[in-house]
Order: structure tokens, then sequence, then C-alpha cells
């Protein structure tokens, strides 16, 4: 069973509601979505979401790098797959040059990647718990409050308490974070967790002043309080910082993460799939992670899909330890979702295991091609 085609999808579904955070403003998810199919009709979905400020990838980039991959899996046989690490041989399949700008090009990477696993287990009859079995029964998933005014932010926690969310996770690095903070916090009591995501957005000289000022709240960690680069700005305000020090931006390829393990600059990770190239560049960040003694958030792409979703809810059940996991909007946040099955998460972000076939989602053509701003299509030309 060879490797015929790769369509790669750029997907527009447009949102409940904007999103924002201290450096973008969305109004539509702009997933990239691919679908890998080999010659006895099985397919396979993936997705990732390119983040210019993250990865350096944009959706440009992403297609291009897709299709530069396509000849080196165009007519092979795609091996069998009972473990994360039998995908190894796409290290060689898909070699990938440095491009300006790019940390890695692990968006393409996840998109491709998972959607090679799912076709490969698929057509073996399999799910990714067959591969990577959970240690938990159901997953609970955090809350995000956006960087929008007071009254707005304050609207989603209490919608948020409402539903019996236990975690939020709030976006600063606006000018009145305290007093937001504040009517968040009093809008949803004490028992519930707050914490912050800066996404870089404050300077090495302020950072201690800021959070300072916002660790009378009660955080159980921030999120990106410093670009990323200058990791002894962050060994620094690691040792001294009232608030547990998480890295999201700064935290991308394997090399990063020994660079911050080995200059102690962080208490918390943030691992997302779409950053991290895959399901396997995810769970290896993460269990490294664990080994050397920081905690891990497994985190997502604001306006992931189903494909995206169950990935990360995959990896959320099988790592032996987490302490926050985002993600699984679906339909909360997105106009339509791609799967038949939804994937959102429910009362108290509570979530089930996806036990089915591959990713465990069964993705809706008619709604994905709805949604396809633009599509591309490689191998075409294979003989059928
Ligand atoms: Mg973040």
């Amino acid at each position: 069973m060879t490797l015929r085609r790769l369509v790669i999808q750029l997907l527009a579904i447009p949102f409940v509601e904007a999103f924002a955070h201290s450096t973008q403003v969305r109004a539509h998810s702009d997933a990239v979505v691919v679908r890998v199919e080999d010659d006895a009709g099985h397919v396979g979905h993936g997705e990732g979401l390119p983040r210019p400020y993250v990865t350096g990838e944009t959706v440009d980039g992403m297609v291009a790098q897709l299709q530069a991959w396509w000849p080196g899996l165009a007519g092979r046989d795609l091996p069998e797959v009972r473990a994360l690490a039998d995908l190894d041989f796409l290290d060689e399949w898909l070699p990938s040059a440095p491009v300006a700008g790019v940390v890695a090009p692990h968006a393409a990477l996840a998109a491709l990647e998972s959607a090679l696993l799912d076709l490969a287990l698929r057509r073996a009859g399999k799910g990714v718990a067959d591969i990577l079995p959970p240690v938990r029964d159901k997953i609970t998933y955090s809350g995000v409050v956006t960087a929008g005014d007071t009254d707005q932010a304050v609207r989603h926690a209490r919608q948020m308490k409402l539903v019996g969310l236990s975690a939020i996770k709030v976006k600063v690095g606006l000018g009145d974070d305290v007093a937001r903070l504040q009517a968040i916090r009093a809008g949803m009591g004490d028992a519930v967790s707050l914490r912050l995501d800066a996404n870089g957005a404050w300077a090495p000289e302020q950072v201690m002043a800021r959070l300072e000022a916002l660790a009378p709240t009660g955080i159980a960690s921030v999120e990106q309080p410093l670009a990323r680069g200058d990791l002894a700005a962050w060994t620094r305000l690691c040792a001294e910082s009232p608030v547990p020090i998480m890295v999201d931006e700064s935290l991308v390829t394997m090399a990063d993460l020994e660079a911050l393990i080995a200059a102690r600059a962080c208490h918390l990770v943030n691992v997302r799939v779409s950053k991290c190239g895959g399901l396997r560049g995810a769970w290896r960040q993460a269990t490294r992670a664990l080994e050397a003694g920081l905690g891990v958030q497994v985190g997502s792409q604001v306006g992931e899909t189903a494909i995206l979703s169950a990935a990360g809810r995959h990896l959320a059940a099988a790592l032996p330890e987490v302490r926050f996991v985002e993600g699984s909007f679906g339909t909360l946040l997105l106009r339509e979702d791609l799967s038949r099955e939804a994937v959102r998460f429910g009362h108290r972000g509570e979530a089930n295991l996806l036990r089915g076939p591959g990713l465990g989602v069964e993705i809706l053509p008619p709604v994905r091609d709805r949604f396809a701003l633009r599509t591309v299509v490689c191998g075409e030309d294979l003989p059928a």
C-alpha cells in the first residue's frame, strides 16, 4: 500500500467570538489540514497551525514545506507503526533545510506526521491508545480568558465558572492586568486556579515588578513572561520570581529544552503538538521535562479543529503527570468543527478519551471542504 496523494487545505472557520492575546487578535481559525491517501483507499488526517511568533512558520511557508516534502513520500510504502518511535523513519523521509526566521518547521511536521500516523493506524485497525496507552480515563481541561477589556474578561470568567471549570488561564501583557486579574478573581472565587500567559510581553527590567503586583491575586504560574532568548534573564527570573515560571514560545525544539533544563530557566513547560512537530516530538519533550523535574502543561492552538484536539487528548491521557491541559474548545470557539464526534469538553472541563481508529475522530469531508480557503494537491499525476 503506497502513498499516492497529499492534499493540503487552509481552512478559515469563523470563531463564535474573537480571541485576543497581547500580540494577536483572531476572528477565525487558520488551521492547515492535510490528508494523505494510499493506493488502497485509506485516508489519514493531520493538522498544524503555523505561528510566526512561535516556530517562525507562516501559512505560505508551511504549505511550501509540505509540498517540498511530498517527493520524499510519493509512491513509498508506509511502514507499520507499533510505537511512536516507529515514526523515526520520517527523519530520513522528510529532511528540512534551514529557512531564515524559522526555528523549526514543526507545524508542517505535526500536520504531516499526524496524517501518516492516522493513516497507518487506520490501515492496521488500531487507534492511538494502542501505541500510546492512556494512564487516566478522562481529561480535565482548563479555560482561557482572552486579552479583551475587563468587562469582557469578567463575563468570560463567569461563563467558565458556570461550566464548572476549576482552572483558568488569563492572557496578560496589557496595561490593566492587575485590575483585570482582581476582577476575575473576585468573579471566580478563591477555589479556582488562575494562571497567566504574557506571550513574551514584558522586558527583563520590568518583569519582577509586574509579577510582584500580580502575585497577591493567587497565581499558579506565568507562561512566557519574557520573550524567547536571553536565557540568563530567564534563569535570574526563575530564581527570584514569586510565581512559578512556564516556557511556551521559548520551547520549540529538543535543543531548546535541554538548554532550558541546563540553565534552570523554567519551572514548567507548555508542550503543544503543533509547536513540537507532532505527537512524537511532544511526547519526547514532555517526558524529558518530567524526568528533569519540571511540570508539564499540554497546550493547544487557538482555532485548532478536532484533529489537533484529538492528538492533544491522547498526549494528555498517556503522560505520567500533567499539571494543566488546554484545548478541545471545539464549537465553544469554532462555528463548526470537522469531526462526527464532538471533541469539546463538557461540564467541569471534562472529556472522555477517544477510542476510535487512528486519531479517534472521523472527519466530515463536506464540512472540511466548505471552509477550505485554499487547496493544494500533491500527487494527482501518480497512476491510480
Ligand atoms: Mg502560550
